[in-house]
């Protein structure tokens, strides 16, 4: 079994589960009801099993209120068409991320930076990330303390669709924390996400992350570091808060699937799918 978001990613090595959590992950996925069905991702059909019931727990993806660096690592090996979208927009990036500022002044001409993006797996040469270019290549600080994605941001203030913005970041970066894992003996793909049940075997450590942890969100120990933002009236249920990414990832026909078999289990009503703006349309004001 192989953590499939991050079989391309470029420290290598990060998709690899041991054999103790895969027979968790066996275990697990044995003793619950899922959805059973074929996905396309990646432009590969796949069989998948679908642990339906995570999609009803609540999230709250409260970015600009977020101190967490979740964009501290370059996820993975950037492709073609997010090369190409960086160089046609490269004064706006620029202007966001300082990036090509940065390579600059680190003695590079226009024609070497131009090259890096479209070579370098990760947009520049791996030894200035984490040093002088800090977190993704691609992360800006719009304010002292916030961490957001200009590719998502250059994306917003162009109106470009859903379907656009996905298209123009990483796959990991959009469907994150969604966890997918590949059984490639079988070419079945397991989705769930890091929840107290599955946390002994999801990449991500659940009880750190309050976007997905409600109970961590309302501590004190959390509201020590960060006093505002993470409302808890703004927790909405992931298929609500990630309706257009499921559907321009997954696809329609699964985003249906999970939602008629949540309301069909009554686990959410129709009016749990009302809500003012989807993480993806979240523009910061
Ligand atoms: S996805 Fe979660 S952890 Fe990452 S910035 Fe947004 S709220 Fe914070
Ligand atoms: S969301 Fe954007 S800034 Fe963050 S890791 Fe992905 S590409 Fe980089």
């Amino acid at each position: 079994m192989k953590y499939f978001l991050f079989i391309d990613h470029p420290k290598g090595g990060l998709d690899i589960i041991s054999q103790e959590k895969e027979e968790r992950i066996r275990m697990y996925f044995s003793g619950i009801e899922t959805i059973k069905t074929k996905i396309i991702l990646k432009e590969k059909e796949y069989n998948a099993v679908i642990d339906y019931t995570m999609f009803a727990n609540l999230t709250n993806f409260d970015c600009f209120n977020c101190v967490e660096h979740c964009c501290g690592d370059a996820p993975a090996i950037f492709d073609k068409k997010i090369r190409n979208f960086i160089l046609e927009n490269k004064d706006h990036y620029n202007e966001l991320t300082k990036t090509f500022d940065i390579l600059e002044e680190l003695g590079n001409d226009k024609d070497e930076i131009e090259d890096m993006i479209k070579e370098e797996d990760v947009l520049v040469p791996s030894k200035y990330l984490g040093d002088e270019i800090d977190l993704c290549p691609c992360a800006y600080t719009p304010k002292n303390g916030q961490t957001l994605c200009s590719l998502h941001s250059i994306c917003l203030d162009k109106n470009m669709s859903s379907k656009e913005i996905i298209e123009n970041k990483p796959l990991i970066c959009s469907i994150w924390p969604l966890e997918i894992i590949l059984d490639e003996e079988t070419n079945t793909l397991y989705l769930t996400l890091p929840d107290d049940f599955t946390n002994n075997f999801t990449i991500e450590n659940f009880y750190t992350k309050s976007c997905i942890n409600i109970d961590f969100a309302m501590s004190s120990i959390f509201r020590r570091e960060n006093p505002n933002g993470f409302k808890e009236d703004d927790f909405k249920p992931f298929i609500v808060t990630y309706g257009e990414t499921i559907k321009n990832i997954l696809g329609d026909n699964i985003y249906i699937l999970i939602k008629n078999r949540l309301l069909d289990k009554k686990m959410l009503e129709n009016s749990d799918f009302i809500i003012e703006t989807e993480q993806i349309n979240k523009v910061l004001i």
